[in-house]
């Protein structure tokens, strides 16, 4: 932010003419603007190279635009901006020690008070970056809010910026980039998401320059006029300034709504292509004999739910169409995927590759981790063992048969070379595995159907489009339990075809929640203490894993794994054995530490939400909740989930960090709500879009977001896009809309 003011002290007005003059989409942000490596560092990381990408880089949201106060009359809830002198500029580590606090002194100079009005405390949490920025003496503008603690009233996180029109600000440079005004007299500032080394000033400022360069005027408009038409969207030049400079909040909104509907609309475009492109490829005719499938189904333990059937069903209709399946079967955590996985692939593995009066087609599963793939591998044996059908696992660390030569009722340990051999020749009809399962080297004989569970999708998909030498591809069943809202699943998998399993099976005790305040924590944990005593298990899940999120200020009263394991070891549990477990344990390590859990070699698994993934271990009866209400409900119900398989009586305990009636109010729900889908619905309307477990794991910005709260503009989207590619199925008459679609393909890195 700095730098900019500095380059325009600097620069001559025919050198900023020169630069404003010839500044094109495509171009390089570092050809317009001179950044130090702090910002080169923190544009890349936000992903902007070019001056295209500055211009979808959004705000996150609008500021009134505030008079500045004097600090005298400053009252403690206020959102303020002051000007004044920076002093006493100390930087510190507070709460033992770990987090990073800035303090200092503003005084500042008001005429009405002729001199200072008077003095406050600035506070800075986790900011050492800010901090960096500040020195003794210098003058700043500082916008924060008033805050309160037993030594009066402070200033918390304030965003601060040199100060401005006195240190800078050359009127030369302001009238060229035709802003006659200060900033201040616009009715809505934009303030943008930052990064460490660029504030939100500077994209304030950098995009200023650009609109008043024109450089957007250079895009060309990438959704067609009839639609934008239809939907009362402004055109990309008009939403390019209303976004960035709205004279109004409903030009902003106009604006918002159009690049939601954009981004939505470009995701449906890319994924209905790639849905096409697949549907295109041949694939292999399955043979479904409705008898043998009833007698398979009639040896299960249990009988398969309406849901199960349903499923079962459509996937049949999908096996009898000529082209090969993409679809998505998502069903809550214990709603027995698994059982739908297994019918699917008898019909599969009992079927002739065509032509051939002998041999047989071949199905794979795949699983996320090694115990999963082990716990699939299981679960065929015991549906699959009365047949004369092998089943193959293969996972990093080794490989397995079943039936063994010598004990037809037992798995057998085998060389991955001879796994590989028999895949490759067809005896061995079903692989069951991890990533393993799709290296290179292992190669089917006739890969006919593909199952993926829990799995991020996408990658697979274009990976077993490589693997495939032939043009024969199979059908794919990806599996989830992740409970998103309808508009999110239209969305991301708009290429999938969805099969929901909404029933669980029957007999199913629920689980008991209980919301626990913390004057009752002590009651709960003895409920928890007499049921490790009865043999059970539990999970304690934590919101974070040991450092303080340095982002948020409200992590710091988050509990961490590490810690919370060691109070409970020292102070509550001191006679049973607990282990951690999150996402910066190795891979190796986290299935070793499950294993002992499911061994019952561990009674207490303290955890961050990577137990998520569906690792069933039916003993754990019991699990803690730690700062529940940080926690989607969608994703309370799934770390519920895990003890839902017990066939004990299961006890999940939500324990709120926060008092706040509302994160309680939404907290109920969780004992309320029937399944996954209508909690994450519930969570879309009650926490917002930007909570929803964030956009980025699948893909879709926090605008983008916003759009998923609408399921009229996602339908529209989709509806448009589909009608789009019936008409240019290869988006030849669309060239920047099909270079776009490449362009995402290449930039997204889906694993
Ligand atoms: P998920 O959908 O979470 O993968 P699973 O397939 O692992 O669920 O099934 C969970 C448990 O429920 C398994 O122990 C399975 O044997 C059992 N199960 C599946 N379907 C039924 C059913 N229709 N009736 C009773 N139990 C079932
Ligand atoms: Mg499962």
């Amino acid at each position: 932010m700095r730098e900019i003011f500095d380059m325009w002290g600097r620069m001559s007005v025919k050198e900023i003419m020169r630069y404003n003059g010839a500044m094109l989409p495509d171009d390089e942000l570092e050809k317009h603007f001179r950044l130090v490596k702090t910002q080169k560092a923190a544009l890349a990381r936000l992903g902007l190279k070019t001056i295209c990408d500055l211009f979808y880089h959004f705000p996150a949201r609008y500021g009134e635009v505030l008079p500045t106060k004097n600090i005298a009359e400053l009252k403690k809830g206020d959102e303020a901006v002051i000007r004044g002198r920076i002093s006493k500029l100390e930087k510190t580590k507070a709460w033992r020690k770990k987090i990073p606090l800035t303090r200092a002194v503003v005084e500042d100079a008001s005429p009405a008070y002729g001199g200072a009005s008077g003095t406050i405390r600035v506070v800075w949490f986790h900011q050492p970056y800010l901090a960096e920025m500040m020195k003794e003496g210098m003058l700043v503008e500082l916008r924060g809010k008033v805050t309160e603690d037993k030594k009066g009233l402070y200033l918390a996180n304030p965003t601060s910026e040199a100060h401005a029109r006195q240190a800078h600000g050359g009127a030369g440079a302001r009238t060229l980039l035709g802003d006659s005004a200060t900033d201040t007299e616009a009715p809505l500032e934009s303030i943008y998401p930052e990064s460490r080394g660029v504030t939100s000033r500077w994209f304030f400022y950098a995009l200023k320059r650009a609109l008043a360069a024109g450089a957007h005027k250079k895009i060309p408009e990438y959704i067609p006029d009839d639609i934008l038409k239809k939907y009362h969207l402004p055109s990309l030049r008009a939403a390019l300034v209303w976004i960035h400079q709205p004279k109004n909040i409903r030009d902003a909104e106009a604006a918002r709504k159009r690049f939601a509907f954009e981004e939505v609309f470009f995701i449906q475009l890319a994924r209905q292509k790639a849905r096409r492109a697949y549907k295109a490829n041949k694939t292999f005719p399955i043979r479904i004999n409705p008898k043998e499938t009833a007698d398979f189904i009639k040896r299960f333990p249990f009988e398969l739910t309406h849901s199960q059937r349903d499923s079962v069903h459509a996937i049949f209709d999908d096996f009898r169409a000529e082209e090969p399946m993409t679809r998505l079967l998502e069903g809550d955590v214990g709603s027995g995927k698994t059982a739908v996985a297994a019918v699917t692939a008898y019909a599969v593995v009992t079927s002739r590759p065509e032509n051939q009066t002998f041999g047989n087609l071949q199905a794979a599963v795949m699983a996320p981790t090694e115990i999963l793939a082990k716990q699939h591998f299981e679960s065929f044996i015991e549906l699959f063992s009365h047949l004369p059908i092998q089943i193959g696992l293969i996972t990093g660390s080794g490989c397995y048969k079943f039936p063994s030569k010598v004990n037809s009722l037992k798995a057998t340990n085998i060389s991955r070379t001879q796994l590989l051999k028999w895949v490759a020749n067809g005896e061995i009809p079903i692989l069951i595995g991890t990533h393993a399962l799709i290296q290179k080297h292992v190669v089917f004989k006739d890969l006919a159907y593909v199952v993926i569970d829990e799995q991020h999708r996408f990658g697979t998909m274009q990976r077993f489009k490589l693997v495939r030498k032939d043009a024969r591809v199979p059908h794919l069943l990806s599996m989830t339990a992740t409970p998103i809202p309808r508009t999110l699943a239209l969305t991301i998998y708009g290429d999938l075809d969805l099969t929901l399993l909404t029933e669980m099976p029957k007999g199913r005790k629920p689980v008991i929640t209980e919301i626990v305040p913390p004057n009752r924590r002590k009651d709960a944990y003895e409920k928890v203490r007499a049921e490790l005593k009865a043999g059970r298990q539990a999970y304690v899940i934590c919101p974070r894993i040991d450092e303080p999120d340095p982002e948020k200020e409200r992590a710091l009263l988050a509990k961490s794994v590490t810690e919370e394991a060691k109070r409970l070891k020292q102070d509550v549990f001191p006679e049973f054995e607990i282990e951690i477990l999150h996402s910066k344990v190795k891979p190796k390590e986290r299935d070793l530490i499950m294993q002992k859990f499911l061994d019952r070699q561990i009674d207490i698994l303290v955890a961050t939400s990577v137990i998520e993934v569906g690792v069933n271990v039916p003993n754990a009866t019991v699990v803690v909740i730690e700062g529940a209400e940080r926690f989607g409900l969608a994703q309370l119900h799934q770390l519920r989930g895990r003890v839902l398989r017990s066939t004990h009586q299961a006890y999940c305990y939500a324990f709120p960090n926060a008092r706040g009636g509302a994160s309680l109010a939404r907290l109920r729900a969780l004992k309320d709500a029937k399944n996954g889908f209508e909690l994450a619905e519930l969570d879309l309307k009650l926490r917002g879009a930007g909570e929803l477990s964030g956009g980025k794991q699948w893909g879709i910005s926090d605008l983008g977001m916003e759009a998923i709260q609408n399921l009229k503009m996602v339908e529209a989207a989709r509806e448009e896009a589909g009608a789009l590619l019936r008409g240019d199925p290869a988006l030849t008459a669309h060239p920047s809309i099909g270079a776009r679609i490449a362009d995402a393909d290449e930039n997204v890195h889906w694993e």
